[in-house]
């Protein structure tokens, strides 16, 4: 009888949101590896860094002592907008299911960018325009990161120019202009505007290019224009640290009405929203507090955790970043053309990468057409239609759902629902038309990128 009393959408009051970010990292015994100066493969120093990003997300970056961090008022005062973000039951998903378990989704979606990535956007944007900056550079692939970063940018008067990859860019057109209408410039990638996009248009004529690969030009262009710094959407520590923003409302829902999950289920690509919605969690597993399940859901056409090494590799296709230890298929890595469900990114958070060597967290891979079956399933019957990558979390929580049905266990489950995918209806069509294939690399196609991998 309690559990009527639980609603199907759990807020917080804006006296209840989080002040400060959690960093995970301050918790961890087994810390990060730290980022490598590709020349001379030593650490990377904070005067080093600060060529690249802006001082203070800097210090962000390095920092893995303090667990708490506070979230500036002008950060906050902008995450009222569209915070807290539901946390719902998925009562209808359940019944359909027939299953006993507890399904709950926080979901991400509900700002004009249609995902997750603002959280970190403003928060990145916010300390470009405290020091002073003119402007930032930045690459998309799906357009979800550019389009939060255009927003962000434009609420506090910066330049944003994007690097988007080729292939959405032109498979895409809306996402590009929702980009410029926050006043974006849009930069299919790679382009003839940079030194490296010409080298790798050499190389590989007729690319339809890579999230490596506009990495590589934003870098460029940040590093050889004054008054510009580089920000990235996903991957690195920072942005880990804004995401946790997720978790920390989550678990303040959750503890509202004394749930304790089960299962903690996100999708992977760089690693940002499953380590945001994981962090408190995970804290308190460090901690020896609470024991959880987490999983990972990467794509089996691009599967970092499940069949990539865990080594030092380039963070991008023109090797200019510092190299990142991660689970890695290797920067040259670019997933099969037929792939449409997103998370293309080569390489994992080094903090997750960590999280997981320890044997803290599991991962697994699934196809993409039993991805877009979670999709519409979902999408039917609790009225959202989810993004191609927060279907990957539907897929396994519906699985492990239905495990629960065959043995009766009453489990809760909470996935991470990132986004809409309302600029994914191409993939949808494909999906509908019976026209969507699954590609996984073969063991030599792995083995060919990896054998590319710096020696470190
Ligand atoms: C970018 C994105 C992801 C994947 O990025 P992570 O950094 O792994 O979170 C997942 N879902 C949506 C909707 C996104 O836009």
């Amino acid at each position: 009888m309690a559990e009527q009393k639980i609603p199907y959408k759990i807020y917080l009051e804006e006296s209840e949101m989080p002040k400060a970010w959690y960093n995970v990292r301050a918790d961890m015994k087994n810390k990060p590896a730290p980022l490598l100066n590709p020349g001379t493969h030593q650490p990377m120093t904070a005067e080093e860094l600060s060529v690249v990003f802006c001082d203070e997300l800097v210090q962000q970056e390095l920092d893995n002592t303090n667990a708490y961090i506070e979230i500036p008022q002008e950060i906050r005062d902008f995450y009222k907008m569209y915070r807290p973000s539901p946390l719902v039951r998925a009562y209808c998903l359940e019944k359909k299911l027939q299953t006993p378990a507890k399904i709950y989704y926080k979901f991400e979606g509900n700002n004009t960018s249609g995902s997750h990535k603002l959280n970190s956007a403003i928060a990145q944007a916010y300390y470009a325009k405290k020091q002073g900056l003119k402007g930032v550079t930045t690459e998309t692939g799906a357009g979800q990161w550019g389009t939060a970063l255009s927003m962000a940018c434009s609420y506090f008067d910066l330049d944003c120019k994007v690097f988007m990859v080729k292939v959405s860019y032109e498979q895409k057109p809306f996402r590009r202009e929702v980009m410029r209408t926050y006043g974006a410039s849009v930069t299919p990638s790679p382009s003839e505007t940079t030194e490296v996009g010409r080298r790798i248009l050499a190389a590989h004529p007729g690319t339809t290019g890579s999230l490596g690969c506009a990495i590589s030009e934003a870098v460029e262009v940040a590093v050889g224009t004054p008054g510009y710094r580089y920000v990235l959407g996903s991957v690195l520590n920072q942005v880990l640290l804004h995401q946790s923003v997720i978790g920390l409302e989550t678990k303040a829902a959750l503890d509202k009405y004394n749930i304790k999950p089960d299962i903690i289920i996100g999708c992977a690509g760089g690693g940002s929203n499953l380590g945001g919605l994981i962090s408190p969690f995970m804290g308190e597993k460090l901690r020896g507090e609470a024991d959880y399940r987490i999983i990972a859901v990467e794509p089996a056409s691009c599967p970092s955790f499940t069949r990539g090494v865990y080594a030092y590799d380039f963070c991008d296709t023109g090797m200019v970043c510092p190299l990142a230890k991660m689970y890695t298929l290797g920067s040259d890595f670019i997933p099969s053309a037929n792939h449409a469900g997103g998370l293309r990114y080569h390489g994992m958070s080094s903090v997750l990468s960590q999280l997981y060597d320890d044997g803290l967290m599991e991962a697994t891979s699934v196809e993409q057409t039993s991805v877009f079956q979670a999709a519409e399933q979902f999408a039917r019957v609790e009225g959202i239609l989810p993004a191609p990558e927060s279907s990957h979390a539907i897929r396994v929580a519906i699985d492990e759902a239905m495990k629960c049905k065959e043995t009766g266990e009453e489990k809760t489950i909470v996935f991470g629902l990132t986004g809409t995918g309302y600029f994914d209806m191409v993939a949808y069509e494909k999906f509908h038309n019976g026209e969507m294939s699954d590609y996984i690399p073969t063991d030599e196609e792995l083995a060919e990128a990896r054998a590319k991998l710096p020696k470190v």
